[in-house]
This record gives structure tokens, sequence and C-alpha cells, in this order.
């Protein structure tokens, strides 16, 4: 497996991985690092269904709407090396920041049709500007013909498959489902900034999302089923930020529990922000 930090090495890797196949795929796994078995399953993914894969590990400041937040953001390159070497994948590429913006921050502008105007939107202003820009310039420069992302991110799978809509990239977003702990915990890098107690607080929210399931098919209207939620959440010990009942695609809260809908959560454990999902219908 090579590890590539410039563009021009990166694509003399992957030119050198593709040079004996015929018709070659290449799969994309985009990563801020400190990886956990959420990202491998990416890759696993990206292995099956491409000739070559590739993971990028970049912490991206673009879309850091907290200095705080960046600062503190785990990192780990050696081990994060040995895992994707461990699990198949060709070529790493790590690099500066300096090489994904060689001018400075570019002046980015996309339309995303409403999707950044709800749940993570709103509470991480300029967030998901900053994902967009970052993983078109990476589609630019690895040229994949499949991106796996995990719906943990629900709200950023959207809002990538919009991006690819609207910049008329030909590359495919397939979505992954939800890597958990044993007892429930969707993994997350921010979950090692966790103290094991907290760990066991954030439990609350898969309870909250399970307990939700439990009861959709008896409340009369999403705003029953989000209050009755947000009641069995706050017996917890997390601070709420938001517990939405939306349709899937357009990502607007709904009034009538039918097929399509989604609960997605945001919630403070201490410092620490967490999000998750689940689908209901
Ligand atoms: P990140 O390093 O947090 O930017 O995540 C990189 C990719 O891994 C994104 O597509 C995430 O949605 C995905 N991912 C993170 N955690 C999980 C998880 N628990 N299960 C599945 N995918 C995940």
């Amino acid at each position: 497996m090579k590890i590539s930090v410039e563009i021009d090495e990166l694509r003399e890797q992957i030119e050198n991985c593709l040079s004996s196949i015929e018709n070659p795929t290449i799969g994309f796994v985009p990563t801020m690092g400190a990886l956990h078995e959420g990202h491998l399953s990416l890759i696993k993914a990206a292995r099956e269904q491409s000739d070559i894969v590739v993971c990028s590990i970049f912490v991206n400041p673009t879309q850091f709407n907290n200095a705080a937040d960046l600062e503190r953001y785990p990192r780990d390159l050696d081990s994060d090396v040995k895992l994707l070497q461990e699990n198949g994948c060709d070529v790493v590429f790590a690099p500066t920041e300096e090489v994904i913006y060689p001018d400075g921050e570019p002046d980015y502008q996309i339309d995303f049709n409403g999707l950044d105007q709800v749940m993570e939107g709103p509470n991480r202003p300029g967030h998901f500007k900053g994902v967009a820009m970052v993983v078109q310039r990476l589609f630019e420069i690895v040229r994949p013909d499949k991106g796996f992302f995990g719906l943990k991110d629900f709200q950023q799978v959207a809002i990538l498959k919009q991006m690819v809509k609207i910049k008329g990239l030909n590359v495919e977003i397939i979505p992954m489902p939800i890597v958990r702990s044993g007892q429930g915990l969707a993994l997350s890098s921010r979950n090692q900034l966790l103290s094991e107690k907290e760990k066991e607080l954030a439990l609350i929210i898969f309870e909250t999302l399970s307990y939700g399931k439990r009861i959709v098919s008896e409340c009369e209207n999403g705003h029953q089923l989000q209050q009755k939620m947000i009641e069995f959440f706050e017996a917890g010990e997390l601070e709420l930020e938001y517990l939405e009942i939306v349709d899937n695609d357009s990502l607007q809260p709904i009034d009538q529990l039918r097929p399509n809908i989604s609960c997605c959560i945001a919630a403070y454990c201490g410092q620490v922000r967490l999000i998750d999902n689940m689908q209901f219908l």
C-alpha cells in the first residue's frame, strides 16, 4: 500500500495500480482519519465493488465551524495507515492543507436546494459548504467511479448527492449503513474524546431512536412522536440540540407518519457533539 501527500505522486500511484486492469473502477473513501470499524466498513465495501481502493485522510478545516473542535479532533496517521493496510486499501492520500487549498480557501458557491437549511445546517453554519468543497476537490484529484459514505452522516449523504448532481460530476455516491458498538453507540472518531462514563450516558441517543422506532405505529403524527421521543431523551443526561423526524429525500420535517422517514438527533455529551439517526418507516 502506498501513501501519497502530493497530487502528482497520488496520480502516479493510482495509474500504476490501474495499468494492469481492463476497464478499472476506482472506489474512494474520504475520511478525516482516527479510523474505526465504521470507516473500515466503507473500505471493505469499496474493496468488494471496485478494482482499486483509495482512501483519503484529511482533517478539513473549512468544514469546522468551531476552532476548539478542529483543535481537539483526534489524529493518528500511523495507526490509520496500519488499519488501511490490513483492510485491503491500495492507495492512501494524506495531503497537507496547502495541497488541497493551494490558494487558500476557494470561493465556492453551491445551491443545496434547501437541504442545508435544516438540522446540521443552522447549527453548524458553513459546515456543508466546507464538506462539499473538499469532497469535490478530492473527487477531482482522485477521479473515482464510486464514493462510499456512511449514513451516520445522513444529511451529508443527501448534500453530496446534490453536489454531484449540480456540479455534473461522474461519481456514484454509495451510502453505507451505520456501524455501532455492541451496545448501540454509533462509532465516531469523536467517541475517543468521551470518558467511559460518558460513553454509557451517550447510549441514550440509540435508546431514544430505538424507542421511537418501537412506538411510531402507535403515534398519530410526527409531532406527537417527536414529543414522546424528546421526553424519553430528556430522562438521560445529554443536552439535546435537535431531534427531527424528516423525509429521507427532502430532509424536511414531516407531519404524517408514512414510509421513507428517519429520525435524526444531535446532542452534546459534555463538550462532545454527537449525531445519530435511524430509518423509521
Ligand atoms: P469522518 O472521518 O468522520 O469524516 O467520516 C468518514 C466517512 O466515514 C463518512 O462517510 C462517515 O459517514 C463514515 N462513518 C463515520 N462513522 C461511521 C459509522 N459509525 N458507520 C458508518 N460510516 C461511518
